[in-house]
């Protein structure tokens, strides 16, 4: 009874709610409560059937094999001294950049287990990287969103430093304000599954922060086509901020970006959707983008309200006003694509639900392949 009760907290607790509750707590009893439930079963084993422990001690050595490779690997991740610079950009956002990693190889849309214990002992948060391999010199680029606890405090942290950032061109005055920390990274971890370079169209949707993942893909899709000759004919990257001064985290790297594109004849888009308007704000929030970028829509299926304008920052974007209209984007994308149509979403639950519906509609139109990446589990 007692064994059968720990399993069911194991995964009664496991529920988003007592999980988003206190992360750190939802761990600590969530290991504790698994070394009690194997204490139980070996204790109700029967002394005539001891043999039966096997079974036991098989789970119990994968788990502590696994721990020992991973700790190995962190170990040897973390042996050469890295410097972490954080910095506060627009919309309650910190951008962090680590340098000097043993981390050297990654895939487009990985993420890491983000460690700086200055800002929490023992804490360790996932963040995908916005940069390649190739770009910002082999640093490791992150943005991570102001939440309650590890984020925020990085985040006061970055507004009340006074250190100078060195940016990826060498530029030491590009930001007045910035602070370095030693960093432990665990990774990298997941990424893309598909080569979007495979498809003849590519649809990007980011949504605030979810511009890390969709960059990662966009860079690594421009340094490829410089390269080579790819079957991409054209990209389109769709961006919604909740101010227009949010579509400023990446300008060197996106405009960069789709110019090497296009110098390899690809067509490429972006366009940027500013929704910062408290008529289209709504609360529902289940994928770590939270309501509060202001762009958490249950359907985006409303048509933009102004005439698109260009940017003043990064020449190749244009913006609009009011959200993407993603049953109107998809098909026109399908029915325009010579080929097979690649999409990828992260965003808030509202956008990523929109693409995910009018992909299923317009399946029938052309073969889409589609990935859907949120900030939980
Ligand atoms: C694969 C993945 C990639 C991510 N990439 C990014 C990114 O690039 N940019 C970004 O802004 N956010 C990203 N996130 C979300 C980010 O990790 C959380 O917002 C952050 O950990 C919250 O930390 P906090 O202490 O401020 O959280 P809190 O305010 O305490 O909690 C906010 C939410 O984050 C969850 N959370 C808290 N700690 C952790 C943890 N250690 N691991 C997982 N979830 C946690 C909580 O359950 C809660 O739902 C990603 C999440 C995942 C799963």
């Amino acid at each position: 009874m007692g064994a059968f009760a720990l399993l069911l907290w194991l995964n009664v607790s496991t529920l988003a709610p007592f999980r988003n509750f206190g992360y750190e707590f939802f761990v600590f009893q969530h290991v504790l409560t698994f070394f009690g439930f194997i204490i139980a079963i070996m204790l109700h084993l029967p002394s005539t059937a001891l043999e039966t422990r096997t079974y036991i001690w098989i789970p119990i050595g994968l788990y502590l094999f696994d721990r020992l490779v991973r700790t190995a690997l962190i170990g040897w991740n973390n042996s050469r001294k890295m410097s972490t610079t954080i910095v506060p950009i627009d919309g309650e956002v910190t951008k962090i950049c680590v340098s000097g990693s043993r981390v050297r190889k990654w895939g487009p849309g990985s993420f890491v287990l983000l460690s700086i214990p200055h800002y929490g002992i023992g804490q360790s948060h996932p963040a995908t990287i916005a940069s390649t391999p190739e770009s910002h010199g082999g640093d490791l680029v992150f943005l991570l969103k102001a939440r309650t606890g590890f984020t925020k405090k990085l985040l006061s942290s970055a507004n009340a430093s006074d250190f100078t950032l060195v940016t990826s061109s060498g530029d030491k005055n590009a930001h007045a304000k910035g602070e370095s920390h030693r960093a432990f990274i665990d990774g990298p971890y997941g990424g893309t599954q598909g080569d979007f370079a495979a498809f003849d169209t590519v649809l990007l949707v980011a949504g605030s922060t979810g511009i890390t993942y969709v960059l990662s893909i966009l860079l690594d899709l421009a340094a490829r086509a410089g390269k080579q000759k790819l079957p991409l004919r054209r990209l389109e990257l769709v961006w919604a901020v909740k101010r227009s001064l949010q579509s400023n985290w990446f300008p060197e790297e996106i405009e960069s970006a789709f110019s090497s594109l296009q110098a390899a004849g690809i067509e490429a888009n972006l366009r940027v959707f500013v929704t910062g308007n408290e008529a289209f704000r709504d609360s529902a929030d289940s994928s770590g983008l939270s309501g509060d970028d202001g762009i958490n829509l249950p359907e985006y299926t409303q048509e933009p309200r102004q005439e698109p304008q260009k940017s003043a920052k990064i020449p190749c974007a244009t913006v609009v006003t009011g959200r993407p209209a993603m049953k109107v984007i998809v098909p026109d994308l399908a029915l325009q694509a010579q080929g097979e149509l690649g999409v990828a979403v992260c965003g808030p639950l509202g956008l990523s639900t929109a693409v995910r519906n009018t992909v299923a509609v317009s399946m029938g139109k052309r073969p889409i392949y589609l990935h859907v990446e949120g900030f939980g589990w």
